[in-house]
């Protein structure tokens, strides 16, 4: 799929074998001239590194919910970094548009509006860009409908 890929120039090709199958994705990575990306469905910071350091990804697509939070992410960020990889976090972009403003490079950071009605306020987007928020933290508060969601007690009888 890759060799039939290649005259297109796509951007990248994503995670075209298991996840975990680091070897497979290096070996991708060396013979095609389009970027490999992939380690969206890791779940650890060591998961990260195992996959970077056997060379499996051009571009490097952590998951902070996934891996434990914004401190693992910016570890993956940093050795992402020592390999001048490409970065362009998966899903969750009310956080990683925060992070990945902070990378070296560039990075691309994943649109969905699915997560929209859980957040007051809306990521702004212009010219095909992300822009950052300047209101405090991660910039988005728990709306309404998701705080009715929700209970502050509940108390449980035996
Ligand atoms: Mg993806």
């Amino acid at each position: 799929m890759c060799r039939a890929l290649e005259p297109l120039g796509l951007v990248w090709i994503e995670e075209p074998l298991d996840a975990h199958d680091f070897e497979g994705h290096a070996v991708l990575a060396s013979t095609f001239d389009t970027p490999i990306a992939t380690g969206e469905m890791l779940t650890s910071t060591a998961e990260h590194a195992e996959l970077i350091r056997a060379g499996g990804a051009d571009v490097a697509q952590p998951d902070a919910p996934r891996i434990g939070g914004i401190t693992r992410f910016l570890k993956v960020m940093a050795l992402a970094d020592h390999r001048n990889l490409q970065l362009a976090p998966h899903f969750a972009m009310e956080i990683h548009v925060h992070l990945a403003a902070a990378y070296a490079r560039e990075p691309w950071v994943e649109h969905f509006e699915w997560l929209d009605p859980l957040f007051d306020e809306h990521l702004e987007i212009a010219d095909g860009r992300m822009h950052l928020s300047p209101r405090p933290g991660l910039g988005a508060s728990i709306s309404d409908q998701v705080r009715a969601c929700t209970v502050a007690e509940h108390e449980i009888r035996a």
